[in-house]
């Protein structure tokens, strides 16, 4: 699976980073990271629970 984001609904307030901080990150300046390319597989159990606990519903899977 690849990660999509609706960026104009993040409001990098830090959830996903959470749940799966090897996959999401906040910069210095608050801006969210989303690391590059398909999830690890042993992660994606992971990015779908941060993808479902969005309360932004910022977060969507690709595939
Ligand atoms: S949980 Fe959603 S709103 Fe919060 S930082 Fe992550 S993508 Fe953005």
């Amino acid at each position: 699976m690849e990660i999509g984001v609706h960026w104009d609904q993040c409001e990098a307030n830090g959830i996903c980073v959470g749940i799966a901080p090897d996959i999401f990150d906040l910069d210095d300046n608050d801006d969210l990271i989303v690391a590059e390319g398909p999830v690890p597989a042993q992660l994606e159990g992971d990015v779908r629970d941060a993808i479902a606990q969005c309360p932004k519903a910022a977060l969507f899977a690709k595939d």
